[in-house]
């Protein structure tokens, strides 16, 4: 922790506002000039780089934000500890299997992050999950390890088999996991038909259930796995084929971001029963597949709050092979290996969106309401009365009675009894008795009436900020999942505004209002005010999961501009930049012809030129405009 101190402010007081030391651990800091630095590793040791530094470079280089950045060491730090982690806790108890995790395509299937990640993964032979046909086919380009394993869940059809299959001939391990009983004739059909022996497994569903935004994909109603019904017809099916000895892997996935230990280690339970019992079937089996899970800390409380967890990595490698060894050794059954499907926890703490603020919009007012003229309306001087006759004895009063008399003055002015001019200045007069309240009801703290407790949030002011929520954090937008969020800069000064954002897309549903909290979440974010020297310029942290691909076109925004950033003897290198969409781009995505319409409008201008509306020096200045808006980024450019 940096320890400058500037006047009253410090930027360990900046570290521990945004819990930096807590989600950013190892990964984050902030230093003695109050940037956001991340730590990055060239091999050697530990280079911290700021990330202001960072956006200051992709800009020389012709990048603009939003800018996502990459950090591939943080991915090789993540695989590592997982796969290390997994391997201390199998010495530890003395654990027969081996280890072999696979990353969720899903999670972030962009081919930079995949390539890294079978990169990375190749000494621990970690290998990959496919969740549907494309994943596998994405899985085979980049997985050729014999020793890893390719597990193959979700819905298959003919080609998903084959190619499954197909991979089983080449010399890896690909997994067809049934999800389905209906799977499985044609999975014997095909093996039939290409004379393929495939690797089966089975996903079940579990009765335990977890706390969390995704608990909906464990459970009975789950919509994947077999219930044990369906697990017994498949055995009885296998055994009927005679291909029971085909059989050889058990999956289960209780959901993502599980906050509790407690539900990892029922779940762990009851799955080794399921194995078990497949094993006194008469299933030869060898692999239990735990499936994802594993839970970011991101606003760094470990508790078991959604957006935590009350575990570590080896806490959780701890429960789960001890859940296994309790009931495997009772039972005198070999250990098995094992697999987890862990994206979130691989991948989240590798991406970091940063954007910028283009407006604040203040509610506070800055200067006194001036006084007003003899020929006011009513309700205004009644209102200005409230203001000058204010004290902290009258507060309750003084705010009820400012509520009553905005009310009546937007009321008369609907009814075009008063200006608009006269309706600004009853707004002015309004937001500076709900100024003196808030000053007032935060010296009063717990003793401030029960009814002026949320009158703060009114106050806050409103960052316009340079992404779309919809776009770069879909998760905050659709399950309200919290990321830590803050300011890369100036740390060491102090916040002194408080603020929520409005992203670019002017959707009422854009923004973002709710805030990591060591006790829950906050409503609003200590901020800075702008200033006219630097762009503000914000950070959303561990947004490598999910976030990338499920993000939508809303208002035709598209995909922000990357770069991944590592450090090589001390200089940091800035590698695979990848240009965001252009506004022609997301134009072909919704099926526009660009080329046609950019005829059409050199149309109308022609017709403006002949209607002598423009000269044709202007058409040509208008089509360049036209052209370049078609060819540029779809941000707020400055
Ligand atoms: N495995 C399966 C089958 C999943 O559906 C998911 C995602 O929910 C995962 C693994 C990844 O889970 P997590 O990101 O929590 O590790």
């Amino acid at each position: 922790m940096s320890k400058s101190k500037l006047g009253d402010w410090s930027v360990a007081q900046a570290e521990e506002l945004y819990a930096v030391n807590l989600w950013g651990k190892d990964y984050f800091d902030v230093s003695k000039d109050g940037d956001v630095r991340a730590l990055l590793d060239d091999g050697e040791s530990v280079l911290p780089v700021s990330l202001k530094e960072m956006v200051a470079g992709l800009e020389d280089r012709g990048f603009e934000l939003p800018i996502l950045l990459r950090f591939p060491d943080f991915l090789k730090r993540r695989i590592d500890i997982l796969n290390n982690t997994f391997n201390q806790a199998i010495k530890e108890i003395s654990y027969k299997g081996n280890y072999r995790g696979v990353y969720p395509i899903k999670v972030n299937q962009q081919d930079h992050v995949v390539d890294a990640i079978t990169q990375f993964g190749r000494e621990h032979h970690f290998g990959l999950e496919a969740g549907s046909k494309a994943e596998l086919i994405a899985a085979l380009a980049h997985m050729h390890d014999g020793e890893a394993y390719i597990v193959c869940n979700g819905y298959k059809d003919e080609e998903f088999i084959d190619l499954a299959l197909y991979a089983n001939k080449l010399g890896l391990q690909c997994v067809i996991v049934i999800e389905m009983p209906e799977e499985l004739p044609l999975i014997l059909e095909r093996a039939e038909v290409l004379g393929i022996e495939p690797l089966i497994g089975v996903r079940i569903k579990l009765s335990s259930k977890s706390a969390g935004h995704w608990n909906d994909s464990g459970g009975d109603r789950s919509v994947f796995g077999l219930s044990a019904i369906q697990l017994v017809d498949v055995l009885d099916r296998l055994k009927a084929a005679g291909k029971l000895h085909w059989l050889k892997l058990l999956h289960y996935h209780q959901g993502s971001q599980i906050p509790n230990i407690r539900a990892i280690r029922e779940a762990a339970s009851e799955a080794i029963r399921m194995y078990v019992s497949l094993v006194r079937e008469g299933a030869p089996m060898g692999i239990i597949d735990i499936g994802g899970g594993l839970a970011v800390d991101y606003d760094g409380s470990q508790t078991n709050f959604q957006g935590s967890c009350n575990y570590s990595v080896r806490e959780y490698c701890l429960d789960v092979l001890e859940s296994f060894v309790a009931v495997l050794d009772k039972e005198k059954i070999e250990h098995p290996a094992i697999i987890s499907e862990s994206g979130r926890a691989t991948v989240a703490h590798s991406s970091v969106l940063l954007f910028n603020v283009f407006e604040v919009t203040h509610f506070e007012p800055r200067e006194v309401p001036p006084a007003l003229g003899e020929d006011s309306p009513e309700m205004l001087r009644n209102l200005f009365e409230v203001y000058q006759t204010f004290t902290p004895k009258r507060i309750q009063e003084a705010y009820n009675d400012a509520m009553y008399y905005r009310r009546e003055i937007q009321q008369l002015f609907k009814q075009g009894i008063i200006s608009l001019r006269d309706r600004a200045r009853g707004d002015h007069v309004y937001w500076s008795i709900i100024s003196e309240v808030v000053k007032e009801v935060k010296r009063m703290g717990r003793s401030a009436p029960p009814d002026l407790a949320d009158v703060e949030g009114s106050l806050v002011d409103i960052y316009h900020v340079n992404f779309s929520v919809f776009q770069s954090l879909p998760d905050s937008w659709a399950i309200d999942q919290l990321f830590p969020i803050l300011p890369i800069h100036r740390l060491n000064e102090e916040p002194t505004e408080t603020g929520i954002m409005s992203d670019i897309t002017c959707d009422c549903d854009g923004k973002l209002d709710k805030f990591i909290d060591y006790h829950g979440l906050k409503k609003s974010l200590p901020l800075h005010a702008l200033n006219d020297r630097d762009d503000y310029i914000l950070g959303a942290f561990l947004v490598g999961a999910y976030q990338e691909t499920l993000g939508d076109l809303h208002n035709l925004l598209g995909d922000t501009n990357v770069a991944s950033i590592t450090v090589e003897e001390g200089e940091i290198v800035y590698e695979k930049e990848i240009e965001g969409d252009t506004v022609a781009d997301v134009l072909s995505y919704v099926e526009y012809d660009t080329k046609d319409m950019v005829q059409r409008f050199r149309d109308l201008a022609e017709r403006a030129v002949r209607q002598k509306r423009i000269t044709a020096n202007e058409r040509r200045t208008i089509l360049k405009a036209y052209d370049e808006g078609m060819r540029g980024y779809t941000y707020f450019r400055d």
